[in-house]
């Protein structure tokens, strides 16, 4: 028995990385009547059948299961936004932070593009998001600036890669391994490639042991379903302050007496994050009332 990882599946045929080998596999029966199939990511045990050729016999439990893409075991989100060409779209980005919180995935910024600007603009926005929590990366494929950087972090594990087109997702995954060479620029067949082909995720293997799907993390951008009572949980930032709001379930909106938007008051949530919020309120309760 071997135990490898899922980088491809389709119609009942899944490519299972083992070794650095490549296993043709079919998946057991049973998985099949159980209507269970295997996805990217999933660590499986094959059985070997053949030369280069094997069953499916278990799928290991997954720690995480994305829906679209369609990945399992995924960790983390490399969240690429160009600080220019194109602009940087700051609810965007909150926007993939909350799905990130929201599915449990360890999100890192990566801001791309730094030899188009002055670096002060990017380190303001890495001092921000960093006092929100998280781990920001300025990056340039230009001057490989932030590059190994990048590399560690997606070492060891499942990522996928979000961000908008032409922020460089490709190019920063051709510069941490340049063997991949990934398509860049304006041409359809790379990643984020046309949104009308069906197609199926595969998962980029990397030299540091991890792996990446070569399809954009999120391809929806809609919220999750969640409750607007949640959404304060995906901004780490309001943690260390809502505890203080005078009501119990404060959605820190229109509340008096409440310690995120004094907080904000007093700059110590960015003030832009804050807006993404009340944003994105909106947009959940404006879903909630069309039912
Ligand atoms: P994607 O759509 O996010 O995959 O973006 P690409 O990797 O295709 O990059 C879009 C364009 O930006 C291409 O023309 C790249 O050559 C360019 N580009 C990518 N990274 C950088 C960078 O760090 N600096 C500069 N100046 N251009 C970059
Ligand atoms: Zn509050």
């Amino acid at each position: 028995m071997i135990e490898g990882v899922v980088i491809k599946g389709y119609s009942g045929h899944y490519y299972v990385k083992y070794k650095g080998k490549i296993w043709e596999c079919s998946l057991r029966g049973r998985f099949r009547l159980e209507n269970k199939p295997a996805l990217a990511g999933d660590r499986v045990v094959v059985r070997e059948t053949g030369k280069g050729k094997g069953v499916i016999e278990e799928i290991l439990p997954r720690v995480s299961e994305l829906a679209r893409p369609p990945i399992a075991n995924v960790e983390m989100v490399v969240i690429v936004m160009a600080a220019k060409d194109p602009a940087i779209n700051r609810e965007l980005l909150d926007r993939m932070l909350v799905m990130a919180e929201y599915e449990g995935l360890e999100a890192v910024i990566c801001i791309n593009k730094c030899d188009l600007v002055d670096l002060d603009f990017p380190q303001l926005l890495k001092n921000t998001y960093g006092k929100a929590g998280y781990r920001v990366i300025l990056t340039s494929t230009v001057t490989g600036m932030g590059i190994e950087d990048l590399r560690s972090w997606l070492a060891g594990r499942i990522s996928v890669i979000a961000g908008p087109s032409g922020a460089g997702k490709s190019s920063l995954l051709n510069a941490v391994q340049p063997g991949l060479m990934l398509k860049t620029g304006k041409v359809s067949a790379k990643i984020g490639r046309g949104k009308h082909t069906t197609r199926h995720v595969e998962l980029l293997e990397l030299e540091v042991e991890g792996f990446v799907a070569d399809t954009p993390g999120f391809s929806s951008l809609n919220l999750p379903e969640m409750e607007t009572e949640n959404l304060a949980a995906c901004f780490p930032e309001f943690a260390s302050y809502e505890g203080a709001c005078k009501f119990n379930g404060c959605l820190h909106l229109a509340e008096p007496q409440c310690a995120v938007k004094n907080a904000v008051a007093q700059g110590l949530i960015d003030k832009s994050r804050y807006r993404s919020y009340e944003a994105f309120m909106k947009e959940l309760e404006g879903r909630k009332r069309r039912y």
